[in-house]
């Protein structure tokens, strides 16, 4: 996709968002004036207050009168706003809970700020990016297959291509077998460019060729389904109940997410956690070492994603066959 390809396609993503946080906003209202009917009363009192007093002040004859009525519907509007929110103490709800809560109160999930000429907001550029880079990391992603495989692309100083050639031996005797693979899971690691996202597409290519189902996604975009999840944008959790439940699940790039505090950690230690209890399968590739995976995760998660008895860790050294 071009860039403007994918900026159409993110403003739509906007407007859909808008929708999903005014319908939110109904929701929340009719639950409050569920409770308390005067609530639904004083909102489209205050509705009709500007308009009305708007009519009003067209047939008034002086200006004094038209102050006047203008103060009155000011004042009026004053105190219905708080008996509105007195009412909402009432209930234990928070006095901003009528308003419409945008994803991003910054550009209220449109995605530009500022008067004419608007610019992109902060979250649309950081979305934009993270779309592109998504795109160019899957950019060629059908052609990368077993079949595809091109040993020579490897250089053979140091043991590279040897050691690419039992990496792809493991790979591809683990997507053949599958589910009844010697490992349930399989941890690819090592630096950039020496193939770990190559072996992945090419397992998750012969799992899907021999009519099987799985999911491949980047940590980027797992963590932004968990990151949904966590914030109620993804009602009923079907993304990412989507990534519990794949019979195999490919992740690519675990490591190059944001950190989230009370996100990141957590959701993937439930998603380890609860596709290990079902014994599903999950291939993670990724750039950091063992240690670092622990730095970074934290024991609990470590352990799940290094545990010698169900995984099968692959180590992949080299050069970066994109700078060769
Ligand atoms: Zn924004």
């Amino acid at each position: 996709m071009t860039r403007s390809e994918h900026i159409r396609a993110l403003l739509e993503e906007y407007a859909q968002q808008r929708m999903i946080d005014e319908a939110d906003q109904d929701a929340r209202v009719a639950e409050a004036s569920r409770r308390d009917p005067e609530i639904a009363r004083l909102r489209a009192e205050n509705a009709e207050l500007a308009l009305g007093t708007m009519r009003r002040m067209l047939s008034m004859d002086t200006a004094e009168a038209r102050a006047d009525a203008a103060q009155r519907m000011k004042q009026r509007g004053i105190a219905n706003n708080a008996e509105l929110r007195r009412r909402l103490a009432a209930l234990g709800l928070p006095e901003d809970y009528l308003a419409v809560r945008y994803r991003c109160p910054e550009c209220r999930d449109t995605g530009y700020v500022g008067d004419a000429p608007a610019r992109f907001c902060a979250c649309f550029e950081a979305r934009l990016r993270a779309r592109q880079h998504e795109d160019g990391s899957m950019a060629g992603v059908d052609e990368q297959c077993f079949e595809r495989f091109d040993l020579s692309r490897f250089p053979e100083q140091d043991g590279q291509r040897e050691r690419m050639a039992a990496a792809r031996k493991v790979c591809e005797a683990y997507a053949d077998a599958f589910p009844d693979a010697r490992y349930r899971n399989l941890l690819l690691t090592g630096p950039s460019g020496v193939g770990k996202t190559f072996l992945l597409n090419c397992i998750y290519a012969r799992v899907v060729d021999r009519g099987l189902s799985a999911v491949r996604v980047t940590a980027f975009r797992m963590f932004e389904t968990m990151r949904r999840q966590h914030v109620g944008e993804d009602p009923g959790g079907a993304d990412f109940r989507s990534l519990l439940d794949a019979p195999l699940l490919l992740i690519d790039d675990l490591g190059t997410e944001p950190m989230m505090r009370n996100i990141t950690v957590e959701y993937l230690f439930t998603l380890l956690n609860e596709r290990a209890a079902a014994r599903r399968h999950t291939v993670v590739a990724t750039n950091l070492s063992p240690v670092q995976l622990q730095e970074r995760y934290g024991e609990r998660v470590s352990s799940r994603l290094l545990d010698r008895a169900v995984c099968g860790a692959i180590l992949l050294k080299g050069k970066d066959l994109r700078t060769l």
